[in-house]
């Protein structure tokens, strides 16, 4: 396979996040919040246009997919749509980003079409703090499907959103539940993504931060070389004498956009080639005009990823207290 999708900085793009929808059954207040207005539905893409997608990037180096949204699986045929692209494309990479609240009834499906990883996003283990940060009450229901994708073999990395005063009070049970438990535990910095998230520079629980005290409580241990290629930009460490590992995701303090290899695609169609930007490039009509079709896309796509930003550089700029970018994570799919 020759990569194709390569950029002005040296980077070459390898990593799509898919977005199936913008709609959430949660209302976390740092990502989607309250009273939002959806995307209506004849704009977004049917899983037909984005099987068809995913086969073109495929062919031009793309090696893994992570589906996400909104919440993937409160639209409707989601798990189906995911076994249907796990067997289309047998040598694709995919997995899913879930709050887990409604997975259930895929896990075993899932598992036994090959989908092996879920990242699980859970910013709490108090179930008051949940539905407080949620808007939500299904701290159970989360509780107890990270324990049916672990029954079922899968490797689970729970996501944290880690912000002060929130729940930079919980770090020992958090450690302690990477103890007892095979899963990565991670802790994300909160980023300065949409507006209106109660971000500022004094919310974000930093890294290193994170790291400095969870070793007080544990002995971590930095993973192998071999290993790290797993992590993407996320540090990540063994617990010694426990099951599970922590990992660190800093993109606020951390620079890692030199590295960064993806492209997003939202549910109604548009790409974004950097988190931290509001610059879309509109595939929708493209892909839905017969006369243009999947050929004109891979034209925008070359182009679009041979000018993909240096986040950072974007961040830098960013005015005081505003976000980077306008849009919400709940539109993009984080
Ligand atoms: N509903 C799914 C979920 O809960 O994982 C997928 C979509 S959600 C937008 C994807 C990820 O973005 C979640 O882990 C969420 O915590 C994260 N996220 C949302 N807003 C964020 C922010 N401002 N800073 C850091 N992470 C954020």
């Amino acid at each position: 396979m020759h990569k194709i999708l390569e950029d002005t900085h040296g980077r070459t793009v390898s990593y799509l996040r898919v977005s199936v929808t913008d709609r959430c059954n949660l209302r976390c207040t740092y990502c989607a919040g309250e009273g939002q207005e959806f995307i209506p539905h004849p704009d977004i893409l049917r899983y037909e246009e984005i099987l068809d997608f995913i086969g073109m990037v495929v062919d031009m180096g793309i090696e893994k997919i992570r589906f996400t949204g909104g919440e993937p699986f409160v639209r409707k045929g989601f798990g189906d749509f995911m076994i249907e692209a796990a067997k289309r494309y047998p040598d694709l990479d995919l997995c899913v980003t879930t709050n887990a609240t409604l997975i259930k009834d895929y896990v075993k499906p899932l598992a036994e079409a090959g989908i092996r990883r879920v990242n699980i996003s859970l910013d709490t283990l108090d179930p008051e703090k949940f539905k407080r940060i949620t808007g939500r009450d299904h701290f159970a229901e989360v509780r107890a499907n990270i324990d049916r994708c672990l029954e079922a073999g899968m490797r689970v990395k729970i996501n944290a959103v880690a912000m002060r005063g929130f729940n930079d009070d919980e770090l020992p049970a958090f450690v302690e539940f990477a103890r007892e438990n095979p899963l990565d535990m991670r802790f994300i910095e909160f980023m300065p993504v949409g507006l209106e998230t109660g971000w500022d520079d004094a919310t974000v629980w930093k890294a290193e931060e994170i790291l400095t005290e969870a070793e007080t409580y544990a002995e971590l241990v930095p993973l192998t070389e071999d290993d790290k290629c797993q992590h993407g930009p996320a540090r990540v460490f063994n617990i010694k004498g426990g099951k599970g590992r922590i990992g660190l995701i800093s993109p606020y303090t951390n620079h890692f956009c030199g590295t960064c290899n993806r492209l997003r695609l939202t549910s109604d169609g548009n790409l974004r080639t950097c988190l931290f930007s509001d610059k879309v490039y509109r595939l929708r009509p493209v892909l839905r005009n017969p006369k243009l079709g999947l050929a004109a896309v891979e034209k925008i796509l070359k182009k679009a990823s041979r000018h993909k930003p240096i986040g950072h550089d974007l961040l830098e700029r960013m005015p005081a207290g505003q976000g980077v970018c306008r849009t919400r994570m709940a539109s993009i799919g984080g």
